[in-house]
């Protein structure tokens, strides 16, 4: 398995398949046709359907800058497309057009070019483990926690790379706590995390300003995304305010030091990789349920890291917060990650404390493994109708359209 590092990037929204991996893959392309006249990319699959809502052809112009660049959303897909979001690179160079790069992107800003020996993007595996499984057997014989794991395979440097994902994180609560207005993109959607965090703040009843709280910084770091701020993928950039909602609040109301927020972050970094892994984080491929489903495992993993409950309470939490998003749709209306994704970040972020809750309790009771779990989103994902895999041509994308005509 990978770094963590490979779930946590750093960048600027709206999406990590459709932002972030079109954005590397340019300026991979333009390093290796550094004379071009000009750049051609083609858009296949979801990148075709909703890469103008997602802003791809504005990143693509924007790397490619100052050389003219041509985008063609393509009508149809070639009938050998590997992966729902892919990506074809001409450069004209002496008037004449270079064969093509045909990038896909996977998720969480990853990129894979096809025909080449080995991935220009990855890194290489850390881990030899694959499943939960396997390190929850290594940890009760090393009888060390998870995070203890995480050092142990990546190196005491990644405190410093999970510090910087940690401040990011921060920040985007921040700055999206601090701003107001209309979010770009036509849908005319108003931001309200400021909004909520005032009510937060004036209620006194405990469990409404949790609830509030929790709500309003997610909506901070999701609003963020969605105005082309700086987050952190946690596992992607629609899903990215569940992860920094929940730690944030109990840093702030149970007073957990930094480094036990960083051993949290590389708990949920581990399930995000197992899902990585071992299924999809791209809705694209397997729906939201790949996404905010992935999230609200990550975040609920690492509520339980916080508390310091044991392995078959973290896994516990993990899976039903996974298995209670099984099925969930992508269908961002007018491609946008605006409706619905700013909402269900928070109410991701409210799942993964139930979990938490819940495993604290019964996880002696469970007869579901996290592997299981994982294996059974991604076959529920893969029989998803393309129509709600991020093409916006399903669900909510489809019926908002036509109330609107
Ligand atoms: S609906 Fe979910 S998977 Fe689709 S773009 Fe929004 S957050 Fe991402």
């Amino acid at each position: 398995m990978k770094s963590i590092q490979d779930i946590y990037k750093i960048g600027k929204g709206p999406s990590s398949s459709h932002t972030m991996g079109p954005q590397r893959a340019a300026a991979i392309f333009r390093e290796e046709h550094p004379d071009a006249e000009q750049y051609r990319v083609v858009l296949y699959g979801s990148l075709a359907k909703t890469g103008i809502g997602h802003g791809t052809d504005r990143v693509l112009r924007d790397t490619f800058a100052p050389i003219p660049t041509e985008v063609v959303f393509a009508k149809e897909d070639p009938a050998d497309l590997k992966h729902p979001n892919t990506l074809d690179f001409f450069a004209v160079e002496n008037g004449v057009e270079s064969p093509a790069m045909r990038v896909q992107s996977v998720g969480g800003g990853d990129i894979v070019i096809e025909g080449r020996n080995q991935d220009t993007d990855l890194r290489d595996d850390v881990y030899p483990e694959n499943s939960f499984a396997e390190i929850a057997q290594f940890c009760k014989w090393r009888e060390i926690r998870i995070w203890e794991f995480v050092e142990l395979n990546e190196g005491p440097e990644i405190w410093d790379f999970l510090a910087k994902v940690w401040k990011t994180m921060r920040w985007a609560i921040a700055d999206g706590l601090h701003t107001s207005g209309i979010l770009p993109g036509g849908l005319n959607l108003e931001r309200k995390a400021k909004y909520l965090y005032e009510q937060a703040t004036i209620n006194q009843i405990v469990q409404l300003k949790e609830t509030r709280t929790i709500c309003a910084y997610a909506f901070a770091v999701s609003e963020q995304n969605a105005d082309n701020g700086n987050i952190v993928t946690a596992p992607t950039c629609g899903s990215c305010g569940v992860v920094p909602a929940v730690l944030r609040y109990m840093q702030e109301y149970y007073k957990f030091s930094d480094e036990e927020i960083l051993h949290a972050l590389a708990t949920a970094g581990i399930i995000g990789n197992l899902i990585k892994q071992n299924a999809s984080i791209s809705g694209a491929e397997c729906g939201c349920q790949a996404e905010i489903g992935a999230a609200c495992s990550m975040a609920a993993a690492a509520l339980c890291e916080l508390k310091g409950m044991n392995l078959e309470q973290i896994e516990y939490a993990a899976e039903i917060a996974l298995e209670h998003h099984l099925g969930l749709t992508c269908d961002p209306i007018c491609g946008l990650v605006q409706i619905p994704c700013i909402e269900r970040n928070a109410v991701a972020a409210m799942r993964a404390m139930n979990c938490f809750n819940l495993a604290y309790f019964l996880y002696d009771t469970r007869s579901i493994s996290f592997d299981m779990v994982v294996k059974t989103m991604y076959q529920t994902g893969v029989n998803i109708a393309k129509a709600f895999r991020e093409t916006s041509e399903g669900g909510l994308a489809r019926l908002y359209r036509r109330n609107r005509q």
